[in-house]
């Protein structure tokens, strides 16, 4: 299979896979006959039939960014955040708010983040939010892995500061693009390659998959259960549908864990694996596929937090 048909079915399939997983978001034990079984399933209070969330919307944010700039920049990346934000999206983590709030107040993103890091309560700092749109980077960084690491770090601390989330983004991105360019990965070595300072809860999480009793994994939304649900249902499943399914049908943040197991799913199964109804009836589908051929094919300028004014570690 070629790169452009994982790199489109990676975007549409976050699109799908948040559209799939909507009507469930915040459920917990969901009886048979409430599974979806698929976008197609139906609306919900959350919005009708197709129509997708925070992660899709917070994706082309960045995969925007990413094609009308032609590198990665933070800046311009926030300002399409801080637009959305101004949308009054119905859908956005009160972590991704708080941020966001004071950036569109005037504060500078860096203090912003982390000013809301170090003053949230413990346990509710390190949310999914920014998981959930990282993986365009994966596509315009395929082949880069230091400029992958720094722009993937870089776009979670635009709201999420937290190491385990900026940690999380590379690590998905890391899997991510081992897919699109070679078709398959082994977690082994994407821990193998992680630095020493990357979370040990991360590399922990990393370790235990597949996950022996998925049905009784957290999935709320932390970052690392988040990352560490999606990637057993997105690298264990032998078809895109079933995978995705599995995935969003037991509830929690079922949203998110549909959107980031569509994108690992989408990869390693391409876009041709999706049924064309799923397709058709989800938002922004055909753009996000175009926009995906685009970051996939240009070259990207490096990007290095270590050389830039954007040093993470300054703060
Ligand atoms: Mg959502």
């Amino acid at each position: 299979m070629r790169a452009v048909e994982r790199a489109e079915g990676t975007l549409v399939g976050i699109a799908v896979g948040d559209a799939t997983g909507r009507p469930l978001e915040f459920k917990k034990n969901i009886d048979e006959e409430d599974h979806v079984s698929g976008p197609t399933s139906g609306g919900s209070p959350f919005g009708p039939t197709g129509s997708v969330t925070d992660d899709t919307q917070q994706t082309i944010c960045v995969s925007k960014s990413l094609q009308d700039r032609s590198c990665f920049d933070p800046e311009d990346t926030v300002a399409r955040l801080i637009d959305w934000y101004r949308s009054n999206p119905r859908d956005i983590g009160f972590l991704t708010r708080d941020v966001l709030q004071k950036i569109d107040a005037g504060k500078e993103w860096r203090l912003a983040s982390y000013e809301t890091y170090r003053q949230t309560p413990s346990g509710q700092e390190a949310g999914n939010g920014s998981l959930m749109r990282c993986a365009p980077i994966s596509i315009a960084f395929s082949s880069d892995m230091e400029s992958r690491r720094s722009v993937s770090r870089t776009c979670s601390a635009l709201t999420h500061f937290d190491p385990r989330c900026q940690w999380s983004c590379v690590a998905l991105n890391e899997i991510i693009s081992e897919i699109l360019t070679t078709g398959s990965v082994s977690l082994d070595e994407v821990v193998s390659r992680l630095p020493h300072r990357a979370p040990n809860e991360l590399i922990e999480a990393l370790e235990s998959l597949p996950l022996s009793n998925p049905g009784s994994a957290d999935r709320s939304g932390y970052v690392i259960s988040t990352l560490r649900i999606s990637l057993h249902y997105g690298l264990t499943a032998t078809n895109f549908e079933k995978g995705l399914l599995d995935a969003v049908n037991r509830g929690g943040d079922a949203d998110t864990i549909g959107a980031i197991s569509g994108a690992i799913l989408g990869a390693r199964f391409g876009l041709d694996s999706f049924p064309n109804e799923w397709i058709e009836c989800v938002q922004h589908t055909e753009s996000l596929r175009q926009i995906s051929r685009s970051i996939l094919t240009h070259r990207f300028p490096k990007f290095t937090n270590e050389n830039n004014k954007y040093n993470l570690n300054d703060v």
